[in-house]
């Protein structure tokens, strides 16, 4: 799994306390390196490769805050001077790491921050600005890509990218979150405008089984009679026992296992995974160098 990062995403900085903070991303990069994982600096993406989800003056107005010196956009969402170098060098190494997988069916995984899947088309939210998993569906459609299967195992509902995919049924989106959470929307009624989601809201403090199960069965309705092209993995750590802002119980091998079970259930399916939460930066680690490397 060839794992792409950018330096610029370090810089984004939310502020003193925040649990976003650029040492997350610190201490993957870290745990990587130190397993000798490779890891692959990726270009920033330009603004218009944007414009297919995000109105040109929503992401100005992002831009101009933080070349202002920064300022929040809602109540856990804020932007220093450099927020906007590192949104456009996330999404360019989920880009890139998608242009992997095109390329040459071998799976990726952008290694990055800020996260995505609560970013709306035209609002910040979440700590999250642009929506990558869906710009990486939109972008595989455009490649030819017909059946993009999105998981979303972040313990968050992934509702930006639920907003910016249910319209298009070649884009299925499965999210498991827990309930009730921020940010308060992924009720298993919500099945998308195109009945293309499947929302599984889950209580904290099951067993571990019991989501590794609970994600896995809706996957397999989702993909009954259609397999995936491609599989996209919103791949946050937060559901990770002891995380600050979850109460799951999952640990670094049930990530390997969902990996496991993703390439046996669509083996030419390449998987591109984006980080999204995880806010134990030790424990985040861990769990996405096991979703790399595998069971250990
Ligand atoms: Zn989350």
């Amino acid at each position: 799994m060839r794992v792409f990062t950018a330096t610029a995403c370090l810089a984004h900085d939310p502020g003193a306390g925040h649990p976003e903070s650029p040492a997350r991303l610190r201490a993957v990069l870290q745990a990587l390196a130190q397993a000798g994982v490779p890891l692959h600096e990726a270009s920033a993406i330009a603004v218009e490769d944007l414009l297919p989800l995000h109105p040109f003056g929503y992401l100005e107005s992002v831009r101009t805050l933080a070349r202002g010196g920064g300022g929040s956009l809602d109540a856990d969402t804020h932007v220093n001077m450099a927020t906007w170098d590192a949104v456009l060098a996330a999404a360019g190494a989920c880009v890139a790491a998608l242009e992997h997988a095109l390329a040459t069916g071998g799976d990726a995984f952008a290694v990055v921050r800020p996260p995505g899947h609560h970013a709306l088309a035209d609002q910040a939210m979440g700590f999250c600005f642009v929506g990558h998993a869906a710009l990486l569906a939109h972008r595989a459609h455009a490649a030819g890509r017909e059946r993009v299967l999105i998981v979303d195992w972040d313990v968050h509902h992934g509702n930006g990218t639920q907003a910016l995919v249910e319209g298009d049924p070649r884009t299925r989106f499965v999210s498991m979150h827990q309930w009730p959470l921020y940010p308060g929307t992924g009720a298993a009624t919500e099945r998308g405008r195109a009945n293309n989601c499947w929302n599984v809201p889950m209580a904290a403090s099951l067993t571990r089984a019991q989501y590794v199960e609970g994600l896995w069965d809706a996957i397999l309705t989702a993909t009954d009679r259609w397999l995936p092209d491609l599989i996209i993995v919103s791949a946050g750590y937060d559901g990770m026992a002891g995380d600050p802002l979850g109460g799951f119980t999952l640990e670094p091998d049930d990530y390997a296992e969902w990996m496991r079970r993703l390439r046996a259930l669509a083996p030419a399916a390449p998987i591109v995974a984006v980080m999204e939460g995880g806010y134990a930066p030790e424990r985040l680690a861990a769990g996405v160098l096991a979703t790399v490397n595998g069971k250990r």
